[in-house]
């Protein structure tokens, strides 16, 4: 067992901080709390695939690097440190290419891959799985997809789709199979679908943060090209699983208020001994002492869940062990600050009187959030309970 990061993996991450502090010292982004999607410039995804640092795992023959994931696990690291503006290209560098590589055709590999590598123009994804009645139970979409001659015609509603509203492509998943009698696990599949087709329409939702980042999708007779289906043909369900565990093992779910938690180990470290009691000053260490070992637990989880991927294991029980522990994590970090700082951490950003850059505030309105989006805490657990502890259904 090696418990450590190799010289050439510490040069890395020392390449990646060095690249991230000239950006900020040039003032193309500052670290701040909120929705991780929001944050994104074409231009910042294209200078790092200029560093081949977007679909960095993937092989060489797909135009990516062939690096471990425990290296793209140390670039994420430092990119969520900073929040960095990744928005454009995240999603397809960390779930869409993967997928493709796995299932997609000749010629989806052929035109996708290498444009988002390069972070070109016109290849932002959006993911179209949960439905009104379908989010954790995916099984369950009521979206159709039916073959028509070479297309298939898409009719339903998806919802709260991260980036509908600026992205070129939908990820979709839909029934192909509309018999009820069908088994729900073998009777949706995935297509990529061009977000601009007529008979689309993206609603945007606003959140309670103010900000309109997800959106409602609703389908009316969209025709989509019968070369979008990626791989089989009522086989998606079994994809999508596959790709579900890309989306819950990354640093992003322990990394979302990072900046906030540095703050907050200042400020409990600038803590006044004449204007603070010392019971509350103890307390106060006591608590962020807590944050800094569960983030520390978590940090393992995420490096150990890239590591079982660089061993060619399916990371599902350790990526739901991952993403389960981390959100929670995150949601304590908004809870401790909000119990050291009191009433202030409601003031928003922007008020002379916002505590911690204002990135408090964000952060509890973004916190719900943390838990539920790619797959809720107990809808993981199940995951642990199944497929890691082997636990009865029933
Ligand atoms: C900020 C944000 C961004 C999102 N972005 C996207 C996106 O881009 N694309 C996309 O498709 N979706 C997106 N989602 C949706 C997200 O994936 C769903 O919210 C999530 O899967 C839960 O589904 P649901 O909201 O329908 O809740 P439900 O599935 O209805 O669950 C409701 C509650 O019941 C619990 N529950 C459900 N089933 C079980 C079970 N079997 N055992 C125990 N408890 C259970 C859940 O834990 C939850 O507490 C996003 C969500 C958020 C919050």
């Amino acid at each position: 067992m090696r418990f450590t990061f190799t010289p050439a993996q510490d040069a890395f991450r020392a390449e990646v901080r060095g690249f991230l502090r000239s950006e900020m010292e040039a003032g193309t982004f500052s670290p701040r709390c909120g929705d991780l999607f929001q944050t994104g410039s074409r231009e910042f995804s294209r200078k790092m695939a200029e560093r081949g640092w977007i679909g960095m795992t993937w092989p060489r023959e797909h135009g990516g690097q062939g690096r471990p994931y425990v290296d793209k696990a140390i670039l994420m690291e430092e990119l969520f440190r900073v929040q960095a503006p990744i928005g454009y290209h995240f999603l397809a560098d960390r779930q869409v290419g993967p997928a493709l590589i796995h299932f997609g055709s000749k010629q989806q590999k052929e035109f996708f891959l290498p444009r988002i590598v390069r972070a070109d123009e016109g290849v932002s994804f959006c993911l179209l799985f949960s439905e009104p009645n379908a989010g954790s139970d995916l099984a369950g979409v009521a979206t159709t997809a039916l073959r028509d001659g070479d297309e298939y015609i898409v009719n339903g509603q998806k919802v709260w789709t991260s980036r509908a509203h600026v992205a070129d492509f939908g990820w979709l998943l839909a029934r192909t199979d509309p018999d009820p009698s069908a088994n729900r696990y073998r009777s949706v599949s995935e297509f990529i679908v061009d977000m601009k087709s007529p008979g689309i329409t993206v609603r945007p939702i606003v959140n309670m943060a103010g900000e309109s980042n997800f959106n409602e999708v609703f389908f009316e007779d969209v025709r989509v090209p019968a070369a979008s289906l990626v791989g089989e043909e009522n086989a998606g369900f079994k994809q999508i699983m596959a790709q579900m565990d890309y989306e819950r093992a990354g640093l992003e779910r322990l990394m979302q208020n990072y900046p906030l938690f540095e703050q907050l180990k200042q400020h409990v470290r600038d803590m006044d001994p004449s204007e603070t009691p010392e019971t509350l000053r103890a307390w106060a260490r006591d608590q962020v002492a807590q944050l800094e070992i569960e983030y520390s637990v978590g940090r393992l989880l995420c490096y150990y869940t890239a590591w079982t991927i660089d061993q060619g294991k399916t990371p599902t029980a350790q990526a739901a062990m991952c993403k389960a522990f981390c959100t929670r994590y995150e949601q304590k970090v908004n809870d401790v600050a909000s119990q050291i700082l009191g009433p202030v951490c409601q003031i928003r950003r922007g008020d002379p009187w916002s505590p911690l850059r204002g990135d408090l505030a964000e952060s509890l309105l973004w916190g719900p959030s943390y838990t539920l989006q790619g797959g809720s805490v107990e809808v993981l657990k199940n995951i642990v309970a199944l497929r890691g502890l082997g636990l009865p259904r029933k």
